[in-house]
């Protein structure tokens, strides 16, 4: 049996730069990784099915799932003749901004990669990923990036400082086609200041880094569910150093330096917001 951790990921920063011929948007984000996990285990079976097992209400346990479809390519490109029975145990909220589903294709991989012995580089894991999902060539170094193209263009950056993480999940969900489709380019009058946040990250900065943080999707989802902004709000005056949405949302993060401050954020969100974390930036 082979297990692997599927980690979700937040955005420290999400600039939208033009819309492509082939309908994905253009863009360069930061993404890191938090230490909230999904768990998944491989076991090879003696026929040649995939049979994923996983007890979630809003989860398919089918072809439809992220990690089926990365087993499958991966029994299909490399010839495989025995399948594979994954377990998914879920933590990360679905549909929140925090790439749940592509950590875990990512994860599935990596699995399949030891689980048959094949060898391959993460770098050929990522190019085959790419193949499935614009965001799971990260996932599978789950490691700080900046990410172009349509976020499968990786150049790895250093862990960010030490940080703790708070997230608020509220419980609407937002399609992430519904956001970039009411994204308006041309109303693009935040920057997002992804070299400021690269120098922070390069020197460790934190005081830098929790003012360098920036998302174009923020304020989309915002007017969709007001309440994403009233979850930055309270974090702030919990204490947090920053807050953002990540991704498309609706996730709303915190970061601060010292875990006091995280509680003090966790408590004021009491009342507010019923799905509440509080975990280490991972890196
Ligand atoms: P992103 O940040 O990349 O937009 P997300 O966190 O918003 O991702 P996910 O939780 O990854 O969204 O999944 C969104 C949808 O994808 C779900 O509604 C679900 O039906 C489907 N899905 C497919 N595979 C998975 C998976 N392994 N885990 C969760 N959802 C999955």
């Amino acid at each position: 049996m082979i297990y692997e951790n599927a980690p979700a990921k937040i955005n420290l920063t999400l600039d939208t730069l033009y819309k492509r011929d082939d309908g994905y948007h253009e863009v360069e984000m930061i993404m890191t990784t938090v230490d909230l996990n999904d768990r998944l285990s491989f076991e090879k079976r003696k026929d040649k099915k995939i049979v994923l097992r996983i007890e979630h209400r809003y989860v398919p346990n089918d072809h439809r799932n992220l990690a089926y479809k990365a087993a499958k390519l991966m029994m299909d490109r490399y010839n495989l003749q025995q399948g594979v029975t994954i377990t998914l145990d879920k933590s990360i909220p679905i549909a929140a901004g925090l790439a749940g589903g592509s950590s875990d294709a990512a994860a599935a991989f990596r699995g399949m990669n030891r689980l048959f012995n094949l060898n391959l580089s993460l770098e050929t894991l990522s190019e085959l990923a790419a193949e499935i999902g614009s965001d799971i060539s990260f996932c599978i170094y789950g490691k700080t990036a900046l990410c172009k193209g349509r976020g499968e263009q990786l150049t790895h950056l250093p862990k960010p400082p030490a940080s703790w993480v708070v997230l608020a999940k509220p419980d609407i969900s937002v399609s992430t086609a519904d956001v970039y489709g009411a994204l308006k380019l041309d109303d693009d009058d935040t920057e997002v200041p992804t070299n400021q946040c690269i120098t922070a990250i390069e020197t460790s900065n934190y005081h830098l880094l929790v003012n360098s943080l920036g998302n174009d999707l923020e304020k989309v989802t915002i007017e969709m569910h007001p309440v994403i902004k009233t979850l930055k709000e309270t974090m702030i005056k919990g204490g947090a150093d920053a807050a953002l949405m990540s991704g498309s949302g609706p996730t709303v993060y915190g970061l601060m330096s010292r875990e006091r401050q995280a509680k003090s954020v966790v408590n004021a969100l009491k009342g507010c917001c019923k799905e509440v974390y509080m975990v280490r930036l991972l890196g």
